[in-house]
C-alpha cells in the first residue's frame, strides 16, 4: 500500500504548488472513515483508495482527482456527507466523489436490457466531467488488480466480462492504453487461463527464434537515425497476448500470419522527425505496401497520433515501425489524462474539455441517447463503435469524414445528411461506381447517388454499421412498419367482418376501444396489423352475442399470411419476433449461431426462413419489404441446444492431422456430424466438418484452438 508521504511526494514530484495538508487531510479521512472495513483479501478497506490514488498519480492527474480517488467511495460506503466534503475539501471534490458514487450505484445488471439502460444512465452520468470517468477506471483497475481474491467464481467472471465489455473499451476509447491493456490482460486471464497461457507460450517461441533479427534491426534503426542526426529512443514492442487472441478469433489467421506482433516505438523530438525518421527508414528496409499510415496529420478518435509503417526484415519477418514524439507518446499511454500533464504549455490553465476529442465523442454520444433507440440497439451500437477504429474518407468537396471500420457507403451518406441517407441509391467512389454495401477504406472519395423516390430499405440495418446511420435507419423503419401495419390491421378487419356478414364502420369499431385500451382507430388497426390482437378478438368484443365460428380463424390465418406448422421440425428455434404458429427453418446452406445477426423471410406456404444478416441471398429480397421478418435470438444463459456450424480448413497433408483435428473439436464437447475432403495436393488439403456447437461463442473458442494447431493452416467459418 502506498504510505502518505508516498502519495504526497509523487503529487508534488508534477504539481510542485500542490497544497500538501489538503492531500493529507483527505489520506487521513479517508482512512478514518473506512475504519474497520475489510476487502475480500483481508485487507483494511482504506488501502483501496490509496491504491486508486496511487493509480491517477501515475498518470500526472491533477490534486483534486487524486483527492477524489481517496474519497470515492467514502459517500457511499461510510457516514460521509456532501456537505462535509464540501466543507473539507471543496465542491469541486465533492462534484467529483457524487459524480464516481452515482457510477457505482448504477449497478450493472447481468439482464441485458437492464445492462443496456444503466450503461446510457452510466455514460450520461460521466458527461460533465471526464475526470469522473477516469477515477471510476482507475477503481475497476485496482478491482481487477485484486480480484483473484474474490471467492465466487461466477462472481470474478462476471466482473470480468463487464470489464472486457465495456471498461476497457472505455478506457481504450479515452486513449489510456495503459489501462485498458491491462484490464484486458486480468480479464483474459480469469475469463480464458488456457488460450492466455497458449499464446504466451507461442509467443515465446517466436520471440526467441526471431530475437536476433529484431537486436539488430534495432540496432540498425538507431545508427541510421544517428547518422541523420535525429535523436532517438529506440524500444521493443509486443504484442498483447488479448489482443493477438482477439485478432486470431476475428480474422481466419493464424499466429505467425499476424503482421504486427514484433514492432518498435521510435520516439524522437519533434513532429519534423518524425516524418525525417520516416525517410530514413524507409530508404533502408523494403516495406509492406499499403500498412503505412499517418495518424499525425489525421489523428485517431481517441487522440492518437504516429507514424505507423511496417518494414520486412531478415527471415521476411515483418516488423511494426511505430514514429512519435515524447508527448505522443505520452498520449499514446495516458489519452486524454495526458492533457493536464501538458497543461502547462498551454498556459497552466485547465484543459478546455471541448478541446479533448474523446471528450467531445462521449458527449456525441450521450446527445444521441435523446434520439431515441431503445436501451438495448443504443447498446449494441455503442458496442460496435467502440471496438472499432476508424476509417477517414472525403467528399467531393474535401470535407473529412471520418467513420468505423467496415462502413460501408450507406454509412458515409447518413454522416453526411440524414436526408442524403435516406435517398441513398449507389455511389460513385474515386470515379467508381459502386453500391450501397460498398466497405469504404480511408483516403476514398465518395460522392452519394441519391433518388427523390428511394426510401430506406429493411435490410439497411445490416448493411450499416455506425450507429448514426443504424438510429436514423430504424427511425424510419418504425415509420413505415407502423404505416404497414396501420393498412394491415384495417384490412384484415374489413375482411373478417365482411366474411362474418357483419356491418362495419368507425361507429362500430369504436366500441371496442375501451375493452383493448385504445385511444383510437388507428391505434386499433397497428394493433391488429402487429398481431397483437386478432380480427376474432374485435369482433366478439363488436358484435358480443355473435359466437366465434371456426372460420374466422381461416380467415385471419389466410389474411395474414401466416403458415400453419406443417413441417415444422425446427419450429423450437428460439427466435423473438415470429408468431408462435409460423414455421420456421434455416435457409439451406446457411449456418447461423445463436450470436449471429439474423433475419426472417416470410414466404406463403412455406412459414418463415432464417438468413444470416450478412447472406448474400437475401439481396433477392430487396424490394420485398413486407416479407422482411426482424427477428433475435433468445437464448438464455444456460443454453444447451446444439446448432450445425460449418468450418472450412486448410490442413497439412500429413498422417495424424485428422487425429488431431478431431481430438481439438472433442475436447470442446463438440460433436462432428459430417465430414469432407474437398481438396488434395501434396503438402496440403482442404477439409470441410460441420460441427454441432451452442453458440458463436463457442465456436470462436474451438476454431482458436484449432488455429493454436500447427498441423492446422487456416480456418474459416462458413456461414452464409
Ligand atoms: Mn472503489
Amino acid at each position: 500500500m502506498m504510505r502518505q508521504f508516498e502519495l504526497v511526494d509523487s503529487v508534488a514530484a508534477y504539481t510542485p504548488n500542490v497544497d500538501e495538508n489538503l492531500l493529507n487531510r483527505a489520506y487521513v479521512y479517508a482512512m478514518n472513515k473506512h475504519g474497520n472495513q475489510k476487502r475480500a483479501s483481508g485487507d483494511p478497506y482504506f488501502s483501496h483508495p490509496i491504491e486508486v490514488a496511487g493509480i491517477l498519480t501515475s498518470l500526472k492527474l491533477d490534486p483534486e482527482t487524486v483527492i477524489t480517488g481517496l474519497l470515492h467511495d467514502t459517500l457511499e460506503d461510510t457516514d460521509a456527507t456532501p456537505e462535509e466534503l464540501t466543507e473539507l475539501f471543496g465542491s469541486e471534490v465533492t462534484h467529483l466523489v457524487n459524480g464516481v458514487t452515482k457510477l457505482s450505484q448504477i449497478e450493472m445488471s447481468p439482464q441485458s436490457n437492464r445492462q443496456a439502460e444503466n450503461f446510457r444512465k452510466f455514460l450520461v452520468a460521466t458527461a460533465s466531467d471526464i475526470r469522473i470517468l477516469i477515477v471510476k477506471l482507475a477503481d475497476r483497475l485496482h478491482n481487477m488488480r485484486t480480484l483473484h481474491f474474490i471467492k465466487l467464481e461466477e462472481k470474478r467472471n462476471r466482473i470480468a466480462r463487464e470489464t472486457l465489455d465495456i471498461y476497457a473499451p472505455l478506457a481504450g476509447r479515452m486513449g489510456i492504453q495503459s489501462f485498458r491493456e491491462e484490464m484486458e490482460d486480468l480479464a483474459f486471464k480469469q475469463l480464458n487461463a488456457t488460450g492466455r497461457a497458449l499464446i504466451i507460450k507461442r509467443l515465446e517461441v517466436l520471440q526467441s527464434e526471431n530475437s536476433d533479427m529484431l537486436a539488430s534491426i534495432a540496432a540498425d534503426i538507431e545508427k541510421r537515425l544517428a547518422e541523420n542526426n535525429i535523436p532517438s529512443q529506440v524500444a521493443g514492442r509486443q504484442k498483447r497476448p488479448f489482443s493477438i487472441w482477439r485478432k486470431m478469433e476475428h480474422k481466419s489467421i493464424s499466429l505467425e500470419q499476424l503482421s504486427d506482433i514484433f514492432g518498435f516505438r521510435i520516439i524522437v523530438n519533434s513532429e519534423t522527425e518524425c516524418y525525417r525518421a520516416l525517410g530514413a527508414i524507409h530508404t533502408k528496409w523494403p516495406l509492406v505496401p499499403g500498412r503505412f499510415k499517418d495518424y499525425i496529420s489525421v489523428p485517431k478518435s481517441n487522440n492518437y497520433r504516429a507514424l505507423h509503417t511496417t518494414i520486412v526484415g531478415l527471415n521476411r519477418q515483418r516488423v511494426e515501425v511505430q514514429i512519435c514524439t515524447h508527448e505522443m507518446h505520452d498520449v499514446a499511454e495516458n489519452g486524454v489524462a495526458a492533457h493536464w500533464l501538458y497543461k502547462e504549455k498551454t498556459n497552466g490553465t485547465i484543459p478546455n474539455l471541448e478541446d479533448i476529442k474523446p471528450f467531445r465523442w462521449l458527449q456525441d454520444l450521450v446527445t444521441r441517447l435523446a434520439a431515441g433507440s431503445t436501451a438495448e440497439e443504443f447498446m449494441e451500437d455503442t458496442r460496435l463503435e467502440l471496438f472499432h477504429d476508424r476509417v477517414f474518407c472525403f467528399t467531393p468537396k474535401g470535407r473529412l469524414i471520418s467513420l468505423s471500420e467496415g462502413a460501408t457507403v450507406l454509412d458515409f451518406a447518413y454522416a453526411v445528411h440524414t436526408m442524403i441517407g435516406n435517398t441513398c441509391i449507389a455511389a460513385r467512389i474515386n470515379g467508381n461506381d459502386m453500391p450501397i454495401r460498398t466497405k469504404l477504406q480511408s483516403g476514398d472519395e465518395v460522392e452519394i447517388i441519391t433518388s427523390p423516390t428511394q426510401t430506406p430499405r429493411p435490410n439497411w440495418e445490416y448493411i450499416a454499421v455506425t450507429g448514426k446511420a443504424r438510429a436514423a435507419i430504424r427511425h424510419s423503419l418504425r415509420d413505415y412498419r407502423h404505416k404497414q401495419n396501420l393498412r394491415m390491421g384495417k384490412n384484415i378487419l374489413y375482411n373478417i367482418f365482411k366474411a362474418e356478414k357483419c356491418t362495419i364502420n368507425d361507429t362500430i369499431l369504436e366500441r371496442a376501444l375501451d375493452a383493448f385500451n385504445c385511444e383510437t382507430l388507428p391505434e386499433l388497426y397497428a394493433q391488429v396489423g402487429r398481431g397483437d390482437l386478432t380480427g376474432s378478438q374485435v369482433l366478439s368484443k363488436t358484435y358480443p352475442d355473435r359466437r366465434n365460428r371456426n372460420r374466422i380463424f381461416k380467415a385471419v390465418k389466410t389474411l395474414t399470411a401466416k403458415v400453419k406448422s406443417g413441417q415444422d421440425k425446427n419450429s423450437n428455434i428460439p427466435v423473438i419476433g415470429a408468431d408462435e404458429n409460423i414455421a420456421l427453418r434455416f435457409a439451406d446452406n446457411c449456418f447461423p449461431l445463436p450470436g449471429d445477426q439474423i433475419v426472417g423471410i416470410a414466404k406463403p406456404g412455406e412459414g418463415i426462413i432464417i438468413y444470416p444478416a450478412k447472406a448474400d441471398a437475401l439481396s433477392a429480397f430487396e424490394n420485398m419489404p413486407e416479407s422482411w421478418v426482424p427477428l433475435k435470438w433468445d437464448i438464455g444463459e444456460n443454453n444447451k441446444q446444439i446448432y450445425d456450424s460449418r468450418l472450412n480448413l486448410t490442413v497439412v497433408n500429413k498422417i495424424g492431422t485428422l487425429a488431431v483435428v478431431a481430438n481439438t473439436i472433442g475436447q470442446f464437447n463438440a460433436n462432428i456430424s459430417n465430414l469432407q475432403l474437398t481438396r488434395r495436393d501434396d503438402d496440403f488439403c482442404n477439409l470441410q466438418v460441420d460441427v454441432q456447437v451452442r453458440d458463436i461463442k463457442h465456436v470462436n473458442e474451438l476454431i482458436s484452438a484449432l488455429r493454436g494447431s500447427r498441423l492446422v493452416n487456416q480456418v474459416k467459418r462458413f456461414i452464409a
